[in-house]
């Protein structure tokens, strides 16, 4: 379908994700229909939603019947439920690279063979291939699910011996991974876009700090020249193997000066969420012109960018607008303990300003 005539996008999805992505779109005419199981998630305040399971085909296909173009804002859909989405219809990023990010497993084999490195790690199901395992990899390792593990769950630090048992009976029932524990300096994300065309840009790698496995503040540009290098040579490669098109991300620790590569979302991410007012085009708008196949927004920062989630509660608008340089984003969502309700963006001209204005920070603290 030429690209003037795609008017609708559908998302697998109605999330916060989901709900900038169209927020982003809407301003270059786009028009936006979800599908989520619940009625209230954040983009069905902004657009219809089809009230249904990510995992029905029947619901995809039904989603894909009345749109001309569908993304994701979740990780987890099965592939089996694109299965009634009709030929030709796009769906974007391509299939590949999501069944790819699904399984920890896979994801770090492929990082192997595309010489990305990794942590040492074994699949593991049973309690003596944990510690066959946990010989070869030695204490602290990490056991984690294979499949649908985010923001730290299903996931056990194992520190002694004494611990192996407990952290595989938490965990098992499902396949496992055990990977070497990375006493690592910092953490960083590498967010990049590849449109239709092979065109790619890259935005300023963010320094990530977590908390409890959830992200609760992003600061970028991370200025290192070497590692930025680095982050985009890797990230060339998973480009091109899938061929493309959407925002991609790569969760790296860092050690040593070197990277390490943690993980993909083969979407949008958390840690660029900066990039809406710290960079001259932001990650959501930069995915919709990708998968229509426009050109791609120049994705510099504008001086020094903070993201501070807010988990659980939320500041006022007040109390976050009364910092120069700071926005506010509220996604709509009913407080609950752990839950991602909003974030702010703070951009300052220097480095040394953001760091200043970032002491005290409403919700920083919680
Ligand atoms: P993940 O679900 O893999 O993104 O892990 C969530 C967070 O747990 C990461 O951002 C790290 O802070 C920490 N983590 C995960 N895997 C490891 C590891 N192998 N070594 C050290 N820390 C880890």
């Amino acid at each position: 379908m030429p690209i003037g005539n795609i008017k609708t996008i559908g998302v697998v999805g109605a999330g916060q994700l989901g709900r900038m992505l169209a927020l982003a779109g809407y301003r270059l005419g786009l028009k936006f229909l979800f599908l989520d199981k619940s009625a209230d998630a954040p983009g069905g305040q902004i657009g219809d939603i089809i009230l249904g399971e990510f995992s029905d085909p029947a619901k995809v296909g039904e989603l894909a019947s009345k749109v001309d173009l569908l993304t994701y804002d979740v990780e987890n859909v099965p592939v089996e439920a694109l299965a009634q989405i009709p030929a030709g219809k796009p769906f974007l990023p391509p299939q590949a690279a999501l069944a790819a990010g699904q399984d920890r497993l896979a994801e770090k084999t492929l990082f192997n063979e595309l010489k990305i490195p990794t942590t040492k790690f074994r699949a593991i199901q049973t309690m003596a291939e944990l510690e066959e395992a946990i010989h070869a990899i030695g204490y602290p390792a990490v056991l984690k699910t294979r499949r649908l593990g985010y923001d730290g769950r299903g996931q056990r630090v194992i520190r002694s011996p004494a611990e192996l048992g407990s952290s595989f009976n938490a965990l098992s029932g499902v396949p496992l991974i055990l990977e070497e524990f990375i006493p690592f300096e910092r953490e960083v994300s590498l967010i990049g876009v590849r449109n239709l065309k092979g065109e790619t840009a890259f935005y300023p790698l963010a320094e990530n700090h977590h908390r409890d496995g959830i992200l609760r503040l992003s600061v970028a540009p991370y200025p290192d020249k070497k590692l930025q290098a680095q982050a985009q040579k890797h990230m060339q490669k998973l480009l091109e193997k899938f061929d493309y098109a959407g925002v991609l991300t790569i969760e790296f620790f860092v050690r040593k000066g070197k990277l390490i590569a943690n993980e993909t979302a083969p979407r949008v991410h958390n840690s660029g969420h900066w990039t809406i007012e710290g960079a001259v085009t932001g990650q959501f708008e930069n995915h919709m012109r990708a998968i229509l196949g426009l050109p791609l927004g120049e994705t510099w920062a504008i001086g020094y960018s903070a993201m501070i989630n807010f988990i659980g509660s939320m500041p006022t608008r007040e109390e976050v607008l009364a910092i120069p340089g700071a926005h506010y984003h509220d996604y709509g969502k009913e407080p609950r303990p752990g839950r991602k309700l909003g974030h702010a963006t703070l951009v300052c001209k220097t480095r040394k300003e953001l760091l200043k204005r970032l002491k005290n920070f409403p919700g920083l603290a919680t």
